[in-house]
Parts: C-alpha cells; structure tokens; sequence
C-alpha cells in the first residue's frame, strides 16, 4: 500500500504539534476527488462528522467532509483517533492550512498534551488514509487496536508520570546546561586571558615607575 501522505517535519512546542505533510501525487488533493475513498474513512469512524470544524462549510465536520483537503480529513482522523485513547482530558483540537510556498504541502497543528501520542496519532491517521484512499484493498484497519496501541505506546512510557510538559521543561533544562556550560567556559577562557594581560600590564607599570600623566593627580 501506498503511502499516500509523507509528513516532511514535526515541531513539537509546548502546547502544539505542528506537522507539516505531503500530499503524494497519487492521492487526491481534495475528498471531492474520491468520495469512495471519503466515504470508507467515514464507515470507519462515523463519529468523526460530529466533530466541530469551522472556517471551511458549516460549523462540523459533516458540512465538508466531502469537499476538503485530504490532509484537512487528516486533521479530523487524528483528533478522532485521539478523543477515543480517553488520554485527553479535553477535546482536541486541529488547524490546517496550506503552505502555499510549497507543492502539495499543508501544515497540521493539533493539541499537544502528549507529543508521543499525537505524533503516533498523526501516523495512524496516514496509514488509515492510505488505505482508503488507494481501494481500500488488504485487511480493514482495525480501529480499535490502533486506538489500544496508542494507550499502550503512550503507557510504555517513563511511568513517572511525565507529561508532555514536564518532557518538554526537562529538555529546556538540558539545553540550559549545556548552553551555561558552553558559556561560562568561553567567557572564563576570554575572560582570564584579558586578567592575565591586565597584570602584565600591571607588572609592566610597575617596572616603568610612574609616568607622567599619573602626577597630575
Ligand atoms: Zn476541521
């Protein structure tokens, strides 16, 4: 199977995943080009047209399932996987937009309380549109599994309770370190040369006696 939408980058900050992905010249750009392909990501997540979606049609998702980008179903496949692993407390939310600067290419940014979660999210999401959207041929994905190896990825993580945050202030942290270190050796390094000529200069005054520009004073 084809993989229909390559995700070129991921940022991770600390309330947002930003994604940006590829639209493969194989796939459709738009659902409206493939409504069967639409309508098999539909059968299998049906609760995905309840989900509020402004800025294209209507106020859900249902109002443009059928005329949008498929990386704006991207988008909506991802949240959906990620309200059912029950790890988020509120409703996720999503943003799409084209990166007009670029062939094919959108952004997604999605929610982020998690950022191993959402990104395995986001690859599920891929492949479920991958499958759809090339005949839907092979084994059905299984929702529910994908959703249990979500949970499970997301529990086989550090079980000191971590969240995204907390991972996100400890790199901060190390990142702080390393660049004190850095900095506090370079500046000592400058620092003790400019000293140390200092007090050659000094030695060197000394030597000379007072000059005579220092009896004015
Ligand atoms: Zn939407």
């Amino acid at each position: 199977m084809a993989q229909l939408i390559d995700i070129i980058r991921v940022v991770v900050g600390p309330e947002y995943l930003t994604a940006t992905v590829r639209v493969s010249n194989d796939a459709p750009l738009m659902t409206s080009e493939d409504l069967e392909g639409t309508t098999r990501v539909y059968n299998l997540l049906p609760t995905i047209i309840n989900h509020a979606c402004v800025g294209d049609a209507g106020s859900t998702f249902k109002d443009c399932m059928g005329n949008t980008e498929l990386a704006h179903l991207l988008e909506h496949v991802t949240v959906e996987l990620l309200s059912r692993t029950n790890l988020v407390d509120e409703v996720v939310a999503g943003r799409t937009w084209r990166e007009l600067a670029y062939d094919r290419t959108f952004s997604i940014q999605l929610d982020c309380a998690d950022d191993v979660l959402v990104a395995g999210a986001l690859s599920s999401a891929v492949w479920i549109i991958s499958w759809a959207f090339t005949g839907g041929a092979g084994p059905v994905p299984d929702v529910d599994a994908t959703v249990d190896g979500l949970v499970q990825l997301v529990r086989s993580l550090p079980a000191d309770g971590a969240t995204a945050d907390d991972r996100y202030d400890d790199q901060r942290d190390r990142y702080d370190d390393r660049y004190e270190d850095r900095y506090e050796d370079r500046y000592e390094d400058r620092y003790a040369d400019q000293y140390d000529r200092y007090d050659d200069y000094e030695d060197e005054q000394v030597d000379r006696g007072p000059r005579m520009s220092q009896k004015i004073f």
